[in-house]
């Protein structure tokens, strides 16, 4: 292998402990704990394991959690009802709703009735416009975890070519404007990259990925980026999570990529732990921003 792993894991810690540390300085001078408020409905197991580790990332990094886990049979309004009590919640920072929602739910609506000031996925249309016009309250998890990673393994993004394989509203495009964004904020350098979203409309895709300095694949196919894709040298992120017979696969072809891109993310121990990672930051910052 010639590539270097980029290792998500030990950056995921190192995170957490600058958190942990900024947390118990500002708990001790404040009083007040940050608080993460989830809310399960259903009982998807993978949905459940999601939730069992962000709660106990509350904990590594001394912020406080609750679960509220309703039944698959919740009906919308309940929902909504429980979402308005804990934007009201004076103890509560952040609220999480665990995707997806049993079908029957509209997702859009529930997530829309988070209080922007509390919505630590930046999923609110509020929070997404604030990103896309560089000044972000909150940085979604999972694109902020890919800037972090690229940060701090010293990939310079300015003037380069990024290919980013996924348009999602959670990932893809989200990331489209991270990597685009001109300004730095929240911690990263300001990222300057050039930037081309694939989707599975996207013609010569193996060309356009080819021409890439940088890949960040987000599409949800086991071993979906072949190494007929990568230019030797690249920078390859993979996001993908697919659960196979092999067990937990990525997007990417690693054992093939890694033989020729100058730094790759494994799957596991890339950008998952990232994400939860990510979330604490931003639960902190709810707190500070609510506080203030
Ligand atoms: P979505 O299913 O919402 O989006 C997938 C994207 O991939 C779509 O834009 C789709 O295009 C595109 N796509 C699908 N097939 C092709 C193809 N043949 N060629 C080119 N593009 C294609 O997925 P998410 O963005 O939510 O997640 C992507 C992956 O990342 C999943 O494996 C998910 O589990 C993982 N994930 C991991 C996280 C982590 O913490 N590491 C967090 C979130 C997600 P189109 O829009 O045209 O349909």
């Amino acid at each position: 292998m010639s590539a270097v792993i980029m290792d998500g894991k030990a950056i995921s810690k190192e995170i957490q402990a600058e958190i942990a540390a900024e947390v118990a300085t500002f708990t001790k001078q404040s009083g007040i704990t940050p608080c993460l408020a989830a809310v399960l409905v259903g009982d998807d197991p993978a949905s459940e394991v999601y939730v069992r580790n962000k709660h106990r990332a509350c904990e590594r990094v001394g912020i406080k959690s609750q679960m509220h886990k309703l039944p698959a049979s919740t009906t919308e309004e309940e929902l909504l009802s429980l979402i308005d009590s804990l934007n009201q919640a004076s103890d509560v920072h952040g609220i999480l709703i665990q995707l997806p929602l049993p079908s029957g739910i509209d997702t859009l609506r529930v997530l829309d009735a988070v209080n922007p000031r509390k919505d630590v996925d930046a999923f609110h249309p509020e929070n997404v416009g604030l990103i896309s016009q560089g000044r972000p309250r909150f940085l979604p998890c999972t694109p902020h975890g890919v800037q972090q990673i690229l940060d701090r393994c010293g990939v310079e993004l300015s003037g380069k070519h990024a290919v980013i394989v996924g348009r999602s509203d959670i990932v893809g495009k989200p990331m489209s404007m991270l990597l685009t964004a001109k300004d730095s904020t929240h911690g990263p350098q300001a990222a300057n990259a050039t930037v081309t979203i694939c989707h599975s409309r996207t013609r010569n895709l193996a060309e356009v990925c080819r021409s890439a300095d940088v890949i960040i694949a987000a599409v949800g196919i086991a071993n979906f980026v072949t190494v007929e894709m990568v230019k030797p040298g690249a920078v390859v992120v993979d996001v993908g999570i697919n659960r196979t017979d092999e067990g937990l696969v990525g997007d990417v072809d690693f054992a093939a990529v890694s033989q020729i891109a100058s730094q790759i993310t494994p799957v596991p121990g890339g950008v998952g732990p990232l994400t939860v990672t990510m979330l604490m930051y931003n639960t902190f910052d709810a707190a500070k921003l609510l506080s203030s």
